[in-house]
C-alpha cells in the first residue's frame, strides 16, 4: 500500500513564537485524535525547523523545509543547504513549488540538481508540479506535467526516484479558493502515475505517493482524497489553522 501523507506548507508565515505555538497545537490534536497510519508533515520556514523537530519528539509528526540550495556548501550568501536542513532533524524538503518557479525563476533543470542534492543528504523531496491557468486553457497541461517530470526527475534511477513524493498543484488553484474538482485532480494524478509506469515500472508507479495541493480544506479534502490516485494533500492556507489542518489529516482516520 502507498503511504498516505498530509503535509502543511506554512510558506513565509508566522514569526518564531507563532510557529512554535501553532505546531504545539497541531501535535497535541494529532496525538489525541489521529488513529490512522497517515504520515503528517509540517513544512515550516527555516527559522522554525530545529525547534519543531525538538517539539515533535515522541509525536507522529515529521518536519520539512520549503526549499534548499542545489550546492553542498559554499559562498552562497543567504542560502540554506540540504545538509544544514538535515542537521536540524528535518526529513523533507518541498522542491519546485510554483511560487519558487514563478518568483525565483526555478527551472526544471535547476530542480533536477536540487533533487539530487536533497536525496544525497538523506532528505525526501516533495516535488511539486502543475500547470498555470493559461496552460490549462490552451490544453497543454498534460504536456507541461510530462516535461516537469522528465526534466526534473527522470534523470534519477529507479531506487532514487522511488524515494520522491510528488505533489500535483495546479497553479490556478493555489491560494485562490478555487480547488480543482476531484475529477480534474484524479485525471492528472492517474496521468502522472501512468507516465511513471511507462518510464520506470508499474511497481514504482503503484508505490509512489502523489499529493494534491491547491485550496484544499476540510470540506473538499474527503472527496479529493477518496480518488484512486490521490494519496493525500499539500496544504497551504488551511495548515495555518490547527483545527483545519488536523481535520484534513483526519480524513485518513
Ligand atoms: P493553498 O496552497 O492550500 O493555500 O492553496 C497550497 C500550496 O501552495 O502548497
Amino acid at each position: 500500500m502507498r503511504k498516505k501523507i498530509v503535509a502543511g506548507n506554512w510558506k513565509m508565515n508566522l514569526d518564531y513564537n507563532e510557529g512554535l505555538s501553532l505546531f504545539s497545537e497541531v501535535i497535541n490534536i494529532i496525538n489525541d485524535e489521529v488513529t490512522g497510519q497517515q504520515e503528517v508533515i509540517v513544512c515550516s520556514p527555516f527559522i522554525h525547523l530545529h525547534s519543531l523537530t525538538q517539539l515533535a519528539k515522541g509525536y507522529k509528526v515529521a518536519v520539512g523545509a520549503q526549499n534548499a540550495h542545489q550546492a553542498e556548501s559554499g559562498a552562497y550568501t543567504g542560502e540554506i543547504s540540504a545538509k544544514q536542513i538535515k542537521s536540524t532533524g528535518a526529513q523533507y524538503v518541498i522542491l519546485g513549488h510554483s511560487e519558487r518557479r514563478q518568483y525565483f525563476g526555478e527551472t526544471n533543470e535547476l530542480l533536477a540538481k536540487k533533487a539530487d542534492t536533497v536525496l544525497a543528504n538523506g532528505l525526501t523531496p516533495i516535488f511539486c508540479i502543475g500547470e498555470t491557468l493559461q496552460e490549462r486553457e490552451a490544453g497543454s497541461h498534460f504536456g507541461i506535467i510530462k516535461s516537469q517530470l522528465e526534466e526534473g526527475l527522470y534523470h534519477l534511477d529507479e531506487a532514487a526516484f522511488s524515494k520522491i513524493v510528488i505533489a500535483y498543484e495546479p497553479v490556478w488553484a493555489i491560494g485562490t479558493g478555487v480547488t480543482a474538482t476531484s475529477e480534474q485532480a484524479q485525471e492528472i494524478h492517474a496521468f502522472i502515475r501512468s507516465e511513471i509506469a511507462e518510464k520506470y515500472s508499474q511497481q514504482v508507479a503503484d508505490s509512489i505517493t502523489i499529493l494534491y495541493g491547491g485550496s484544499c480544506n476540510p470540506k473538499n479534502a474527503p472527496e479529493l482524497f477518496a480518488q484512486a490516485d490521490i494519496d493525500g494533500g499539500l496544504i497551504g492556507g488551511a495548515s495555518l489553522k490547527s483545527r483545519d489542518f488536523a481535520d484534513i489529516v483526519k480524513v485518513f482516520n
